[in-house]
Order: structure tokens, then C-alpha cells, then sequence
């Protein structure tokens, strides 16, 4: 049965969708087949993947509300292992379209069980919000990755979405654990950057992954290749930032891949 890990900070620009292709790319190299569900209208994660968003007919919405079949939809990526669900721009309106539906906070737990026992980790990549498909997708989790940017305000808005978090697992999905808040973008330079990991760490303790993504150009650059920034520098320290954060996820959840032979 696949672990499902939301990516969720209703702040944009934080590393939600980078931190969603190369963690996920990073376990798929560790050998755990891995499905990444792109659940944010801009598609950065399924154009990032290689898939063009002007190209996908279906996505997780169309799943939710129209009933098409998830396996129907799935597509390959040049990393062995990991497989997308796409996204393309019609998500924007599937929030106004589901508020009268019944279960409407459930529609992508009852899609994603229909795949979950194929994959041992599924994360889903979440759009700048808090509104339905990001409930949703907390919904659908085990547990969520909430990634902090080392900038000024970093830990603005982080209330409104441990106070959502709390919500759902009240209501909706009483298991849902934090895996952890991500550090990203750190630049070991900047004064402010280690400000910043100090105060998150002093405030939120052993939630706090012990791996922080430093700011890497070629991760920055990797969506332009269509290809997770393992596949053409994987030496660089983006890579091996994610390949340590999945190793981390792994060990955490006991979870044992048949690389560390
Ligand atoms: P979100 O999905 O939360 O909006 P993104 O992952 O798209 O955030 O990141 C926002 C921007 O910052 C993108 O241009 C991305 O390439 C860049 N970026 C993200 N993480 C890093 C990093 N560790 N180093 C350098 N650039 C990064
Ligand atoms: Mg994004």
C-alpha cells in the first residue's frame, strides 16, 4: 500500500512543485516506484516531467468529477519507476464545479485508492491555495510536506495551514501526520538564510527535516530540460539535497529500497 504525501504551502514560490518532481524522482532512483499527482492547474510539475500541458486531456479532476480512470490517464517519464498524473489549465474551474457534489472533500481519496497498492510513495503536488483540491489532497494523505523558503516571512501564512491541517484531521482525516517542514532554498552565505533555520527549527523541533535544500541554479533550471535535476546533474548539490531528503523519508517510514544493499 503507497504512502501518499501532499506537498502544501499556500504561499506560492516556496518549492512545492520542485520539491514535488525531485523527491519524487529521487525515491524512483532509490528503486520505490513512485507516482507524482500534479494537482495544480499551472502544470509546472507535469511540463518539469517532460509532458506538454497543452497535450493532456485528462487530469486528476476529470478523475474526481467526470469518473475517468485513473490507470487510463497515468503517463511514463524517462525516470524508471516514476509516473505522473497530469495537470493541465481545466482545474481552474473543478473548484467551482464540485461545491454541490456530495463527498466533495473525498473525491481524490476514492480516485487515488484505486492506484494506491501499485506504488510504494505517491506524492501529490499542490496548487498556491487552500481551497478544494488542496483539501482534497490533504484528504487523500498520509502525510504532508510543508517546504519553507529561508526569506524573509518565511514563516507567514504557516499558522493558516497548520490551523487547516488541524481542521482536516478533526473532520476529514483523522491520521494525517505532518512528515515534516522542508527548508528550501537555503544559501549558506546569507545571514538571513541561517536566521531563518534557526527560528524554524526553535520553533517546530524534530518536525523539521534534518535536510535543507540549498538555492542551486540547476534546480532552477531543470524544467526547461523537462527532466528532474537528477537525471542530468546528479552529482550537483540540488540532487544530492533531494536524494538525502528521500533517504531521510525512507528511513523515516521504515521503509527499506534495494540500492543500500
Ligand atoms: P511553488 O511550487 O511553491 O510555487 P516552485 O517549486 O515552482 O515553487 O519554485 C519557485 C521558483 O523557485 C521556481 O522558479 C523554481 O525553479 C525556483 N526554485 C525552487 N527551489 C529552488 C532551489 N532550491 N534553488 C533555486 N531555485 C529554486
Ligand atoms: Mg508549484
Amino acid at each position: 500500500m503507497g504512502k501518499v504525501i501532499a506537498i502544501a504551502n499556500q504561499k506560492g514560490g516556496v518549492g512545492k512543485t520542485t520539491t514535488a518532481m525531485n523527491l519524487a524522482a529521487s525515491l524512483a532512483v532509490l528503486e520505490f516506484k513512485t507516482l507524482v499527482i500534479d494537482a495544480d492547474p499551472q502544470a509546472n510539475t507535469t511540463s518539469g516531467l517532460g509532458h506538454d500541458p497543452k497535450g493532456i486531456e485528462n487530469s486528476i479532476y476529470e478523475c474526481m468529477v467526470d469518473g475517468v480512470d485513473i490507470s487510463s490517464i497515468i503517463l511514463n517519464t524517462e525516470i524508471e519507476h516514476l509516473q505522473l498524473v497530469p495537470s493541465h489549465i481545466d482545474l481552474v474551474g473543478a473548484e467551482v464545479e464540485m461545491i454541490n457534489l456530495d463527498n466533495r472533500e473525498e473525491k481524490m481519496k476514492n480516485v487515488i485508492a484505486k492506484v494506491k497498492d501499485n506504488y510504494d510513495f505517491i506524492i501529490i503536488d499542490c496548487s498556491p491555495s487552500l481551497g478544494l483540491i488542496t483539501i482534497n489532497a490533504l484528504t487523500a494523505a498520509n502525510s504532508v510536506i510543508i517546504p519553507v523558503q529561508c526569506e524573509y516571512f518565511a514563516l507567514e501564512g504557516l499558522g493558516k495551514l497548520l490551523n487547516t491541517i488541524k481542521i482536516i484531521q478533526t473532520r476529514l482525516n483523522p491520521d494525517l501526520e505532518i512528515e515534516g517542514i522542508l527548508l528550501t532554498m537555503y544559501d549558506v552565505r546569507l545571514r538571513l538564510s541561517n536566521q531563518v533555520v534557526d527560528e524554524v527549527r526553535m520553533h517546530f523541533k524534530n518536525l523539521v527535516f534534518e535536510t535543507i535544500i540549498p538555492r542551486n541554479v540547476r534546480l532552477s533550471e531543470s524544467p526547461s530540460y523537462g527532466l528532474p535535476v537528477i537525471a542530468f546533474d546528479a552529482d550537483g548539490k540540488g540532487a544530492v539535497a533531494y536524494l538525502n531528503l528521500a533517504h531521510e523519508i525512507a528511513i523515516k517510514n521504515g521503509m527499506k529500497n534495494t540500492t543500500d544493499a
